[in-house]
């Protein structure tokens, strides 16, 4: 056999061999992610939150992690976990940044409803693939590489407590441990069912239009009010035309309020707008016309708050050299690794827009995130572990 043929042989069963490994472990993976969705973790509940963060701190201390807790008062508390890794010569390697957060969309009690348990292949329950899955791979993988040898390069895992509600607490954390690392890879869901990682997100923003009018008795003074809820619904068709679809821009008013009786002419109503962009320029362009949104009943007062909170994570040449080398290792296994853009936000478009190689959607495989039917497949984990696995020596 010629030498490149052996060596390839040689390496193609390297990889085979990687993924029995975590095929075997598989059940062992399954069981770890049970444990974390049986720990129910709201973020708004700081007891609850807290006490995932202490058992994770346990598991990844076991692995031989140093681990810090980085305390907030309103959410709960983000863990950073630092592993070193064998380094050889002067030189000592960027570490990595694995992302994730550990608080979830799902009420305390949710679990009652939506219980943790397995049907035809997949493993369903609260934030089971958004993302207890992603932490349970983030173990398992540096344990695997720890196995195989070592790590090969310092890790940082940092798992935040707020993701779903606009990482306030951990956002600048975030950013700090970034700026110090080679690349990030966020352990988000991957994009459907075909497991696609994510190489763009979507900027997003929220805004609030509240608005004041002049209340009135509907029956008796019907000419002296000024209606806050007209004033709202004519503003609510002013901004549906904001929308630009073509652009990947959209806008979304989600949820409105407003009047306190029918019999009164509504003195106060309001709305909460969901903001979609694809480009960071379009951040400026949105806020402008918000902000300039002007009242038809000069009686009524508008009052806009709010901003755009992730900018878009673009593809960048960064993240593009990332999918690559991810692809890379995939084809090591037969396995056709596709990107995705996709609308949702996450940690990672922080990253990003800092220029810091990222990739996103490294985690499980599935459907339903923040919904009843959320699932996750559990015979896509070997090769999802291996790919983290893979991705950590090559960043
Ligand atoms: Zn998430």
């Amino acid at each position: 056999m010629p030498e490149t043929k052996i060596v390839e042989s040689t390496i193609a069963s390297l990889w085979q061999g990687r993924l029995r490994y975590f095929e075997e472990r598989q059940d062992q993976i399954v069981e770890t992610i049970r444990e974390l969705v049986q720990l129910e973790s709201p973020s708004d509940n700081k007891r609850a939150v807290d006490r995932i963060a202490a058992f994770l701190a346990h598991r990844f201390e076991a692995l031989g992690g140093r681990t810090k807790l980085h305390r907030s008062t309103d959410f709960g508390d983000s863990l950073q976990i630092d592993f070193g890794g064998k380094v050889s010569g002067q030189q000592k390697p960027k570490p990595v940044l694995l992302l994730g957060h550990y608080d979830t969309v799902y009420p305390l009690g949710t679990l009652a409803s939506m219980p943790c348990k397995i049907e035809s292949g997949r493993l369903l329950g609260p934030g089971v693939l958004d993302m207890k899955s992603g932490i349970a791979l983030m173990l398992y993988a540096i344990e695997a590489l720890q196995g195989f040898g070592g790590l090969p390069r310092p890790v940082t895992v940092f798992l935040v407590s707020d993701e779903e509600v606009g990482s306030r607490s951990s956002r600048k954390i975030t950013e700090a441990l970034a700026k110090k690392s080679a690349g990030v890879l966020v352990l988000e869901p991957a994009a459907g069912l075909r497991g696609a990682v994510k190489t763009a997100r979507k900027g997003v923003g929220e805004y609030a239009l509240r608005v004041k009018g002049v209340a009135a008795h509907a029956g008796l003074d019907p000419g002296k009010g000024h209606s806050a809820i007209l004033e709202l619904a004519r503003q609510i068709a002013i901004i549906a035309k904001f929308n630009d679809v073509r652009q990947g821009l959209s806008v979304n008013p989600g949820v409105i309020e407003g009047g306190t009786r029918t019999n009164v002419i509504a003195a106060e109503a309001s709305a909460a707008i969901d903001v979609r962009i694809k480009s960071a320029k379009q951040a400026s362009a949105i806020d402008r016309k918000f902000r300039s949104l002007k009242p038809f009943d000069k009686h009524c007062k508008l009052e806009i708050t709010g901003g755009v909170n992730r900018l878009p994570m673009e593809r960048t040449a960064g993240v593009a050299t990332l999918y690559k080398k991810a692809q890379g290792i995939a084809s090591r296994v037969g396995w056709k690794l596709e990107e995705a853009a996709v609308g949702g936000g996450s940690d990672g478009n922080f990253t990003a827009g800092m220029g810091i190689p990222t990739l996103d959607g490294m985690g499980g495989v599935g459907e339903g995130a923040h919904a009843v039917h959320e699932f996750m497949v559990i015979s896509e984990l070997p090769r999802r572990a291996l790919l983290l696995a893979g991705m950590i020596e090559s960043v």
